[in-house]
């Protein structure tokens, strides 16, 4: 079974996030458990936990497919120690919300080299950075996300995915989200039957489908190869409609969370309707 929704707002607080989910008819959501825009926050209240949780039973929709997306500051293969240190501590923080909220996974990018480090020696410390989080929390599984290679982000190709993983100690809270939008943007044919064919034979054989955690469901407005990531409505990019309904009758992508980051939320209700009606 297909299970899908948007990155919702918890703005007035994480409680407020599966309530966002269940008005547009999601079977799953994406969170920010802080404010995206700062390193450290507050702790989260015993009362804005318990209030997550019940709002959480309300929905209907289980841990298993909430996927909260960390920090954009955060630079996990920072060139530069006090950002690799902020960087760390501000994770691991993350890390400990989700623990305290009763979930699962924590998306983020992998980081960027800034180019002042190479390629291997960022991604090395990306690892070093999941190991540092895994070893001082329990139950979350670090969930790192492909990128579209923007800039001097590491991430886009799935040779990087799978050295970070190599490198990583406990690989049973490890694992992968492709973004449909940056696989596109890297440089991977998602659109033709063949190239969508090719792109997660070679996912399945760089990386391996074991480490496949959730997707981002986005069309993109950039061209294949662009490096550039500029996220579309479902249907309105250039990936277009035919390949979301290859995807949604991909059962490769049953049971795990499908998470729209669509950048119209008043489309988000219906795009769910759409995805829906062409999975079976
Ligand atoms: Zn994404
Ligand atoms: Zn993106």
């Amino acid at each position: 079974m297909k299970y899908l929704g948007p990155h919702v707002s918890a703005s007035g607080g994480v409680e407020n996030a599966p309530l966002n989910a269940m008005q547009v008819g999601a079977t799953a959501f994406a969170l920010f458990t802080k404010n995206q825009r700062q390193w450290f926050s507050a702790p989260l209240s015993e009362k804005s936990i318990s209030a997550f949780k019940e709002n959480l039973e309300k929905s209907g929709i289980s841990t298993d497919y909430v996927l909260p997306h960390d920090s954009y500051l955060i630079n996990l293969g920072s060139p530069d120690a006090e950002g690799l240190e902020k960087s760390r501590n501000s994770f691991l923080e993350e890390m400990q919300r989700c623990e305290q909220l009763g979930l699962k996974m924590l998306n983020f990018h992998p980081g960027s080299h800034l180019k002042q480090i190479t390629l291997e020696e960022c991604l090395t410390r990306v690892a070093e950075s999941i190991n540092f989080a895994l070893n001082k929390t329990q139950g979350v599984t670090a969930v790192i996300e492909n990128t579209a290679g923007q800039g001097s982000n590491v991430g886009f190709s799935f040779q990087h995915l799978a050295y970070i993983i190599d490198k990583v100690e406990d690989k049973s809270r490890v694992g992968v989200c492709l973004d449909t939008c940056h696989t596109y943007s890297a440089g991977y044919d998602l659109k033709t039957e063949a190239g969508y064919k090719t792109t997660f034979e070679e996912f399945e054989e760089e990386v391996g489908f074991k480490y496949l955690r959730a997707i981002h469901l986005n069309d993109t407005k950039k061209e294949f190869g662009s490096r550039v990531d500029r996220h579309d409505s479902i249907g309105k990019g250039l990936l277009g409609m035919e390949f979301f309904e290859r995807f949604m009758k991909d059962p490769r992508f049953d049971n795990m969370p499908l998470i729209l980051e669509t950048p119209d939320e008043t489309l988000w209700a219906e795009e769910i309707q759409r995805l829906l009606a062409v999975s079976c």
